[in-house]
């Protein structure tokens, strides 16, 4: 009698999922989802000048949670069940696999550092018990065994990574459900089927969902699915999707699949299948192919994570950069006090202050967003860009690894394709939000400003200001830097 753990990570379904597979193949298993204190509450972010910060926020901590219950009632309903229990990843599983006389542990391999650094606990515990343990890779479109020339052979800039997968390497199909074994006699275990704890249980104050916000994102398979369906099919907004992806309001502009990719609710490898059909049932173009551009972008920071292990990570980033003067809010005064106003979107930058409380009150933010806000935080106050992405940590629904990390220290100047340069936040503000409709949406003091000065308040003089109701230094800020001057070292 074979008896398999499957270790569920950030693989919360059961289509095209290959540890699933592999663990269903036992006679008996148990499914078995760890909340890991350490994602929790202040951690440090480790390495050289390492500073605290919270890891996870309350969106997150909601969608991991409803993740959970609807992977538990997906596996219900299909005669197998879900144990959630909390814990270190290694004691927990080598506990069960000791109750239950495991043979094996299936699980998906991460790339990035800290996930691998868990896993590889797990390994070696389980190791010393005899219990044998198999990582499973499928969070990327490319698996990383197609990859033409490894992980080290990975070019450090975007576009010959993207040729050499698009030339040399393929999609595998997705796997399909397997039909799953039961469980073992549970009535061996204590403490029932455990939950993931509420954001209230782990301090986490609970937003009210702001409906001004794109989507309720609602963790799940489930729920992934639909928007998939919904984005390609119902709303056929695939076929747009290159002229709208840079839009900042509303649910279609793009796909907005990151969160349920982020946590494997949906298989990047599925959401490319649709796209071949869509392309094949109704329509290919730039559009179609661009959706499957982004998704290897996603692909590479990844495989970026694995590559360049802590250096990703670090301040001087992959290209190892030390002639930046970062200012560090943990010792310096000034840098403090605005990088507390970043946080509150509270910089006097319109675009910049939309942005952020866009994301504080929803846990999203567009990509145009988020490159302006980081690039605002990095370029132009010079402060220590990982602070900016272990905010963005903490506060998004779709945080992940690479993609977040890689983007900021690309935006930063030391990262993956990063050039020495700067966004213009005013100009792009003019570019994406041309009448201020989005600046307004989230700014409601800047209400009666005319697009004019809706992006540059700080032009008005006194009589504006009280003629379109709203005085700077009493009910917006005045900037908080002269942005033209923070751009002169990089002209
Ligand atoms: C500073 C910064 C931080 C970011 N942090 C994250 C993060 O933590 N998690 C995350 O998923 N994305 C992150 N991104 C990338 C991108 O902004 C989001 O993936 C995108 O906005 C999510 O919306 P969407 O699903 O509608 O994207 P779409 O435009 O519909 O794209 C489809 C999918 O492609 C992938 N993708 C798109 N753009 C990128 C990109 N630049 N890099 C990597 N993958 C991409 C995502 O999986 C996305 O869901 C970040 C970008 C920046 C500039």
């Amino acid at each position: 009698m074979e008896t398999a753990l499957w270790w569920v990570r950030n693989d919360a379904r059961l289509h095209d999922n290959a540890a699933l597979v592999a663990a269903a193949e036992a006679e008996e298993l148990l499914p078995v989802y760890v909340v890991d204190p350490r994602q929790y509450g202040e951690q440090p972010y480790g390495g050289r000048d390492s500073f605290d910060f919270e890891k996870t926020g309350a969106y997150r901590a909601r969608f991991q949670r409803e993740t959970v219950a609807d992977l538990r009632a997906a596996l219900d309903a299909e005669g197998s069940g879900l144990l959630v229990r909390e814990g270190r990843p290694d004691d927990v599983l080598a506990e069960l696999a000791a109750a239950v006389d495991a043979d094996a542990v299936h699980y998906q391999a991460l790339p990035a550092p800290e996930e691998r650094e868990a896993a590889r606990a797990v390994v070696s515990t389980l190791g010393d018990a005899e219990v044998r343990t198999e990582g499973h890779w499928t969070s990327t479109l490319h698996h990383v065994a197609d990859l033409p020339d490894g992980i080290q052979g990975i070019d450090d800039t975007f576009t010959p990574f993207r040729q050499s997968v698009e030339n040399d390497s393929r999609v595998r199909e997705p796997l399909p459900e397997p039909s799953l074994p039961p469980p073992p006699d549970l009535a061996r275990l204590d403490g029932g089927r455990g939950a993931v704890p509420t954001p209230e249980e782990l301090g986490l104050e609970q937003p009210e969902y702001d409906d001004r916000g794109v989507l309720a994102f609602e963790g799940g398979e489930t729920a992934g699915l639909d928007r998939l369906e919904a984005y390609v099919w119902e709303d056929d907004d695939l076929r747009e999707y290159k002229r709208t992806r840079n839009g900042l309001l509303g649910a279609d502009y793009s796909s907005k699949l990151s969160p349920w990719l982020a946590a494997g609710c949906l298989s990047p490898r599925y959401v490319k299948r649709d796209v071949d059909r869509y392309e094949a049932e109704r329509v290919a173009n730039d559009s179609t192919y661009w959706l499957l551009f982004e998704l290897r972008w996603r692909d590479f920071m990844a495989f970026q994570t694995a590559k360049h292990g802590g250096q990703f990570f670090a301040r001087d980033g992959i290209r190892q950069r030390e002639d930046i003067d970062w200012a560090d809010p943990g010792t310096d005064p000034t840098a403090r006090e605005q990088f507390e106003r970043w946080k509150r979107g509270e910089t006097g930058i319109p675009f910049v202050d939309a942005n952020v409380r866009e994301l504080n009150q929803t846990g999203f933010m567009s990509n145009r967003g988020r490159q302006n806000v980081a690039s605002f935080l990095a370029n132009s106050l010079r402060i220590d860009w990982r602070r900016g992405a272990a905010y963005f940590e903490r506060q998004l629904v779709d945080y992940d690894p690479g993609s977040n990390y890689g983007n900021w220290a690309y935006v930063a100047g030391v990262g993956n394709d990063s050039r020495n340069s700067y966004f213009d936040v005013v100009k792009q503000a003019r570019n994406y939000d041309e009448d201020g409709e989005y600046v307004r949406h989230w700014l409601p003091e800047l209400r009666g400003v005319p697009p004019a000065y809706v992006h540059e308040p700080w032009e008005m003089d006194q009589k504006e200001q009280a003629a379109y109701g709203v005085v700077l230094g009493e009910d917006y800020p005045e900037p908080m830097v002269d942005l033209e001057a923070s751009y002169e070292e990089f002209r």
